[in-house]
C-alpha cells in the first residue's frame, strides 16, 4: 500500500440531520454520551484491512449487531489511532479487524469505530485514553485496530468476563454500542452480559499474538 495515505472526509450525521461542517484537519469526535445522539464528522482510513480470517458470516439479508450498554467506562472524543498499544504495555497483544455492513449486506464506508477496554490488570483508565481510540472504516466497510486482550475484572457475585466495548456508527446508520467476547474463554458463562452472538473469530499467531474478527451490522435510518 502507498504510504500516502489517502483521508476522505466524510459528514456522519445521526438522525437529527447534518451535524457540523468539515473542520479543516484532521477528524473531530463528537461528544457521544447515547446512543442517539449524532457523533461528527471522520476521516475514512484508506487502508487495506489485510486479515487470514475469514469474514464473520456470509452475506446476506442479516439482523443488525445485538446492542449492548456502554457500561460506566465510556470516554468520549477518543484519538484517532489504529494502535491502542504502548510500547511496554503489558498483555497480550490482539488486533481485531472486520467490516462495518448494513443489513442489507452493503459496506459502510467512513463509519466510526471507537474502542475501549480495561488493561491486563483488568483496570480502566477513566482520566485519560489509554485503550482508548477510534479508526474509521476503508471503501470497503473494513476497519482494523490494534489493542491488547483485557483482562476479567469484577468480584462478589458479578463478574465481566475479558470484553471489549465498542460504539460503531455510519453515515444513515444507527448508532450500535456494544461489547466482543473471546471464544474459549471460561468466564463467558458466568457474565450476565454475555451473549454468544458477539463472540470474535480469534486465532492465536506464532508470536503469541491474537487477531479477532467480527463484522458489524448496522440497521439504516431513514
Ligand atoms: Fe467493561
Amino acid at each position: 500500500m502507498a504510504s500516502t495515505r489517502r483521508k476522505v472526509l466524510k459528514v456522519i450525521t445521526g438522525g437529527v440531520g447534518l451535524l457540523a461542517t468539515a473542520a479543516a484537519s484532521g477528524a473531530t469526535w463528537m461528544s457521544l454520551k447515547s446512543r442517539d445522539k449524532p457523533i461528527g464528522f471522520g476521516v475514512v482510513d484508506d487502508e487495506p484491512a489485510a486479515g487470514k480470517l475469514p469474514p464473520t458470516k456470509q452475506c446476506g439479508a442479516q439482523p443488525p449487531t445485538l446492542a449492548q450498554t456502554a457500561g460506566p467506562f465510556y470516554t468520549p472524543d477518543t484519538p484517532h489511532r489504529a494502535n491502542l498499544r504502548e510500547p511496554g504495555m503489558k498483555g497480550q497483544p490482539l488486533s481485531i479487524e472486520g467490516r462495518v455492513l448494513t443489513t442489507d449486506c452493503e459496506p459502510v464506508t467512513g463509519a466510526v469505530v471507537d474502542v475501549w477496554s480495561c488493561d491486563a490488570d483488568g483496570v480502566y483508565d477513566n482520566e485519560g485514553y489509554t485503550l482508548r481510540g477510534h479508526v474509521f472504516t476503508d471503501a470497503d466497510g473494513h476497519y482494523r485496530i490494534e489493542t491488547i486482550r483485557p483482562r476479567h475484572y469484577g468480584g462478589g457475585g458479578f463478574v465481566r468476563t475479558p470484553h471489549i466495548h465498542v460504539k460503531v456508527h455510519g453515515q444513515g446508520t444507527r448508532l450500535l454500542t456494544t461489547q466482543l467476547y473471546f471464544p474459549r474463554e471460561p468466564r463467558n458463562k458466568n457474565d450476565s452480559i454475555f451473549d454468544k452472538s458477539l463472540l470474535m473469530r480469534t486465532k492465536t499467531d506464532g508470536d503469541g499474538s491474537l487477531k479477532g474478527r467480527f463484522d458489524f451490522v448496522l440497521e439504516s435510518v431513514a
